[in-house]
């Protein structure tokens, strides 16, 4: 028996009744058709195919956050989010049945701090680390829980921290300190490539036994613990919390390909709708996830724009639910 969802307002709604909503309307249900590869889409295409899944059950929105809700920068540390995606996500995640979850490959404080955005899970280190931000509560305050990881991946991504900027004490070097993992960016040398052998031969140098797996990015190096959960494992573990009957998946990346995969297989074998979602921000690395996704947005300012229609046609088919009754 699925539970119909609430009536909730959205601030963001222009279109509050079934009337006035203009594409699509949540009885009709039309075949969804998956392309052989991710088609570009506007974020009102994809919402018009949205539209034939209302109804499936409760709503899983997961979203990576670097390019995908925020706009790329050269200094990793610049990077916020766009202020209509914060507001949208607000908004969904106030609503019955509808569940947010935030999936980066930062830490889980780190995100929860950019976001902010409260009643929705925050899965940092790419699910190494996990946490749920309640409303109104101050992101710092953010409870974390790590998942278990071996001492010597600690000691190791000490040692890299301290040693890698002391062998390599160039401007463009930032590191990122992810407790048992660690990432290098070099995404501002003048040469990245020259840029990645430097680092990465002196990791293998310092860490000549693999006590870190090496993840190379296209202008970062990650080190992870062996074992250590990735997006995929991470998406499948919330699709087994929440049970949604509807998931979305947004990433920009190679590490979210991996996500898309398992929310494709998930639906392949029957268990949801939804979509997995590329979002064009860098065209080297969407190239890596595209052919993983169903659909693909131009950008982070398309991703945002989705998710403002999402809590649109969420509150106008909650209206509805309710007048039914
Ligand atoms: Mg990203």
């Amino acid at each position: 028996m699925r539970r119909p969802m609430l009536a909730q307002p959205c601030r963001t709604s222009r279109y509050r009744d079934r009337k006035a909503w203009p594409r699509g309307t949540v009885d009709s249900v039309p075949t969804m058709i998956t392309p052989a590869t991710a088609a570009s889409q506007t974020p009102h295409e994809a919402i018009a195919r949205v539209a034939t899944m209302i109804g499936a059950g409760p709503v899983l929105v997961t979203s990576d956050f670097d390019g995908t809700l925020s706009v790329p920068r050269m200094d990793p540390w610049a990077a916020t989010i766009l202020p209509q995606a914060r507001r949208a996500l607000r908004e969904l995640a106030a609503m019955d049945d509808v569940h947010v979850a935030f999936l980066s490959g930062r830490t889980a404080m780190d995100l929860s701090t950019r976001v902010r955005v409260g009643g929705a899970e925050y899965l940092g280190n790419q699910g190494l680390e996990r946490g749920r931000l309640r409303r109104r509560q101050a992101p710092g305050s953010l409870l974390v829980v790590p998942h278990p990881a071996p001492e010597r991946a600690w000691i190791m991504s000490r040692l890299l921290e301290r040693e890698v900027p002391r062998y390599v004490p160039e401007p463009w070097l930032i590191v990122e300190p992810k407790g048992p993992a660690v990432t290098f960016h070099y995404r501002g040398a003048p040469d990245v490539a020259a840029a990645a052998v430097r680092v990465a031969d002196l990791v293998e140098r310092l860490d000549p036994q693999g006590d870190l797996v090496r993840f190379p990015g296209l202008r970062s190096l990650e080190l992870r613990p062996h074992g250590a959960p990735a997006k995929g494992e991470s998406l499948r573990s919330l699709l087994d919390d929440v049970r949604p009957g509807i998931a979305f998946m947004l990433g920009d990346d190679r590490t979210d390909a991996a996500a898309f995969q398992v929310l494709r297989a998930a639906r392949d074998a029957g268990e949801i709708q939804g979509l997995a979602i590329a979002v064009g921000s860098d065209a080297a690395a969407i190239e890596e996830a595209r052919p993983h996704a169903d659909i693909m947005f131009q950008g982070p300012r398309d991703a945002a724009r989705f998710l403002v229609l999402l809590c649109r046609l969420l509150a106008a088919a909650s209206s509805v639910a309710a007048q039914s009754k």
